[in-house]
């Protein structure tokens, strides 16, 4: 008797294999045909369309970027920076509503709407403000990665009004431009981070500026390109002379983040309070909402900051056109020793991990002692240059051990502790046993 050959049915639909063009199998005698995974898909897209798109199906309309919700994009901050909690919900909201906003207006044009029948959302640029090395550039850079978009960084001061010497507002574009390896599309989706925007405002006597262009020409050239204008790029930068070819690109729909750390700008706040108070004209109500945003950990050393109002940064030299295109403000904390701590040894790319690495590839062991971080985070923090000061310590305190290190044999393990980052002792080496001959 020919032995009967068992038929696979779909557990889901009941039909046998001849009449499906794939069948899955499942642990056990269980299967499923292409046509049920099918619609299981459906089912869960119609559920959560986006969750479908960045799962890697594919997307309704093809853009230069992912689009990442804001808890996702809060999260990939947090991987790589430590505290500043305001900062990166505020980033992550207004980076995910610019990135939907384009999105948004991609599905118009393929369907041939005009982009004007729909409400518009304007662009929401960014404006950071903190002291140096609490990670406002960390911050910029890190939203670029998760959005996949090309990233530049710009000086505000090394810009200067048309006609001056230093650099036409167009080579920041021209930076943005490089770094999408001159693909114009994507270079028109990217992020801008411009540093030392507090150093344009214009001369005021509460401010030191030691620039002798004014600071108000600059703002207005600035101004053009976050507002958004098709600029006349020189392909190779430099300045701009006739007879010569450019690059077009259009900034409407970069992202501007500006970053400064505004030194004096809390005691012209603390001022302006004090003054309300004085006035009896205190409106404690009106304040809350900013409170509230502050997470516990932003308020463990909350400042006058928090209470930003525009008029504070007319006050302190910007235009108020330009506080206008910022209509995004985030305050960013100055990092105290136990944050320090933390972005020498929590991050992705905490400098503990890479130097950890890079002894690694001698085969070496790295200790640091608990006291020996102690003692690099007690000297940061003194150096009052924020989480920067960590490199520029553990670089000298390394310096003789990455010197030495690639001669020596043997080595299992190298041992750093207060004392040799306080008084320059020698690490400790420890040296593997030799073999037994
Ligand atoms: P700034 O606020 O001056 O733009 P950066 O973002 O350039 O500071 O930070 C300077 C250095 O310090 C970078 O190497 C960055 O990795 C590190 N850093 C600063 N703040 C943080 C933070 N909050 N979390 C993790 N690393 C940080």
């Amino acid at each position: 008797m020919a032995k009967a050959t068992k038929l696979k049915l779909c557990s889901f639909c009941g039909r046998p294999q001849n009449e499906v063009r794939k069948m899955i199998a499942g642990p056990g005698n269980l299967y499923i045909c292409d046509g049920c995974v099918n619609i299981c898909y459906e089912v869960l897209k119609r559920e959560s369309p986006e969750a479908a798109t960045s799962e890697g199906a594919k997307p309704e309309v093809e853009a230069p970027f992912k689009l990442a919700k804001p808890t996702e994009i809060k999260a990939k901050l947090d991987e790589h920076v430590i505290g500043q909690e305001h900062a990166k919900r505020v980033l992550a909201v207004a980076v995910y509503n610019h990135y939907k906003r384009l999105l948004q207006e991609r599905k118009l044009k393929k369907q041939k709407k005009q982009p004007s029948d729909e409400v518009k959302i304007e662009k929401s640029n960014v404006l950071l403000i903190g002291p140096t090395g609490t990670g406002k550039t960390l911050l910029a850079r890190t939203l670029a990665e998760e959005l996949q978009v090309p990233f530049a960084i710009a000086d505000a001061t090394t810009v200067t009004e048309a006609g001056y010497v230093g650099e036409d507002v167009e080579n920041i574009v021209l930076s943005l431009v490089q770094a999408a390896n001159y693909d114009i599309e994507r270079a028109e989706c990217g992020i801008i981070y411009v540093d030392e925007i507090d150093k344009i405002g214009r001369k005021t006597e509460n401010v030191s500026i030691t620039r002798d262009v004014s600071g108000e020409g600059v703002q207005q050239a600035l101004l053009k390109i976050l507002e958004g204008a098709t600029c006349n790029i020189p392909p190779k930068g430099g300045r701009k002379h006739p007879n010569q070819e450019y690059i077009r690109v259009d900034t409407t729909n970069i992202l501007f983040i500006c970053g400064g750390a505004f030194v004096g700008l809390e005691k012209m706040i603390q001022e302006r309070m004090a003054k309300k108070v004085l006035g009896f004209n205190t409106d404690a109500s009106k304040d809350e909402p900013k409170a509230q945003l502050a997470s516990a950990s932003d308020k463990k050393n909350a400042n006058a900051l928090w209470e930003t109002e525009p008029e504070d940064l007319r006050q302190y030299g910007l235009i108020p056109e330009f506080i206008g295109r910022l209509p995004v403000v985030s305050i960013l904390n100055e990092l105290d020793k136990e944050d320090l701590r933390k972005v020498f040894c929590e991050p992705k790319n905490a400098l503990l991990k890479q130097y950890a690495k890079l002894l690694e590839m001698e085969d070496v062991k790295l200790n640091l002692t608990p006291d020996g971080i102690d003692a690099i985070v007690e000297k940061a923090f003194i150096m009052k240059t924020g989480a920067r000061a960590l490199r520029a310590i553990i670089e000298k305190v390394m310096l003789e051990v990455m010197y030495e290190l690639p001669k020596l044999k043997n080595v299992e393990e190298v041992t750093i502790n207060r004392s040799v980052v306080e008084e320059g002792s020698r690490p400790k080496i420890k040296y593997r046993r030799r073999d037994a001959a």
